[in-house]
């Protein structure tokens, strides 16, 4: 049985937000690769008695506990000593360690500091962790039966190196860490989180795999992950689980894993061999750089327009002065008549476009900043239009992503629907 297991950093530096904690990201990394569970994380200054605060309730659950920094030579690293303080237990004083210190310092022609002797001070009974590529050491101790802790120093590429090189084999040693956690992400568009739970909540009270949801950009993920001896007794248990979710919550759910929205266009497009161009407003071009972005689109993508003032709408794109006087730019009409208009003009099975207000000014009451129309034609020179409202608080940027990845939204739902007639 794998010991549930406690990450806890040391350093004010890190409550300060003057140090990103890339420790802690580190080893969460590694313990799911281990496949040993932890349920908590903790970042702590330099302060013995919140330390021992911490330990408290760490002792109480966990019973591996890895800590990261406070191990050097200056008075402010207390990690080693408070540790002893609270197991009641005397520090002693490691000559290899001392020895060690003093070669590398006499390597780089320097002579230790006195200061440095504090680094070879180690509870008694605990095992030295040694560091390669640093003066402070880091242990492994015992302190009582059933619980251990790892200690290392704050700086990442020292803390890697222990990691890899001693720590991975004593977990594995003690048989800790024969397990992987695997995952598999099934991503959404156009579906809002609430919504996708509410769908699917009875399975986040499942145990092995476990499915829980994420919001990421616009995206809606479910995360499904899986506990087992190998990756694909992981993906085994995983299978019937993604089954389920992609039966229950049908063409909302996009892709897994790699996939995104213009990637799976693509695909759709590969496999009906049909091709598609673009006509932008408000996104500038965004929507082509999504396409392209893709290996291999130049199979299916055309090209564009980034029809922005009204005169490349008309001169372009062939939208008719009367509708843009009688509805304005912004509207289902001139939205249609932008699809198609890029549809005859590059002679594509599909045409979509997209005109909007971005904002944050240009808007009116009647036509807010947030309003956008997509617009698309299909292989029977039909068209139609959606009107969206993104709202003006999250800023231009969001509204112009929003769009981009609304419209290749719709190319796939419509795609879709092509491919079931
Ligand atoms: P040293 O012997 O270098 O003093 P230490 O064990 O005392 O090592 P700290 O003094 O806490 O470690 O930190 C040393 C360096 O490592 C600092 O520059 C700090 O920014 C960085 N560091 C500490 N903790 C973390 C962490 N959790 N994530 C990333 N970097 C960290
Ligand atoms: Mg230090």
């Amino acid at each position: 049985m794998s010991p549930i297991a406690e990450i806890i950093c040391v350093g004010t530096e890190l409550l300060l937000g003057s140090t990103l904690n890339t420790n802690a990201h580190y080893l969460a990394q590694q313990l799911a690769h281990l496949g040993i569970s932890h349920y908590y994380q903790t970042v702590v200054g330099d302060n013995p008695e919140r330390l021992k605060q911490v330990l408290d309730s760490a002792c109480a659950r966990s019973q591996l506990l890895i800590f990261t920094g406070g191990l050097g030579p200056t008075p402010d690293d207390l990690t080693t000593e408070t540790l002893a303080d609270f197991f009641h237990t005397p520090l002693e004083e490691r000559t290899e360690v001392i020895d060690l210190i003093r070669q590398r310092y006499a390597q780089r022609g320097r002579i230790m500091s006195p200061s440095n002797r504090k680094q070879a001070l180690l509870p008694k009974g605990s095992h030295l962790l040694p560091n390669p590529t640093g003066t402070a050491p880091g242990m492994i101790w015992e302190p009582r039966p059933g619980l251990v802790l790892l200690t290392f120093p704050g700086v990442p590429t020292e803390m890697h190196r222990m990691w890899q090189e001693t720590a991975i084999p004593y977990l594995k040693g003690r048989g800790w860490g024969q397990q992987v956690i695997h995952s598999r992400l099934l991503r959404y568009w156009g579906i809002a989180e609430a919504a996708l739970a509410e769908k699917v909540h009875p399975f986040f009270q499942l145990n092995n795999p476990t499915v829980a949801p994420y919001v990421s950009y616009g995206e809606v993920h479910l995360r499904i992950s899986a506990r087992a001896s190998s990756v694909a007794e992981a993906q085994a248990l995983i299978k019937p689980v993604e089954d389920k979710l992609r039966h229950i919550t049908g063409d909302d759910c996009f892709g897994a894993d790699q996939d995104s929205l213009a990637s799976v266009v693509g695909d759709l497009l590969l496999n009906q061999e049909a091709s598609l161009a673009v006509a932008e407003s408000c996104t500038g071009g965004g929507l082509g750089q999504l396409l392209t972005g893709v290996p291999g689109s130049s199979r299916y993508f055309i090209g564009g327009a980034i029809a922005y003032d009204n005169r490349v709408k008309v001169s372009l794109l062939g939208v008719k002065e009367e509708t843009l006087a009688r509805e304005g730019a912004v509207s289902h009409s001139v939205a249609m008549e932008m699809a198609l208009g890029i549809q005859s003009r590059l002679q594509t099975t599909w045409g979509v476009s997209i005109t909007g207000i971005a904002g944050p000014e240009g808007g009116t009451s009647e036509k807010p900043v947030g309003l956008v129309y997509i617009g698309i034609s299909d292989e029977n020179q039909q068209a139609r239009s959606f009107e969206f409202n993104f709202g003006s608080i999250q800023g231009r940027e969001w509204v112009r992503r929003l769009s981009a990845h609304t419209a290749l939204d719709i190319v796939r739902r419509e795609l879709l629907t092509a491919l079931k007639k």
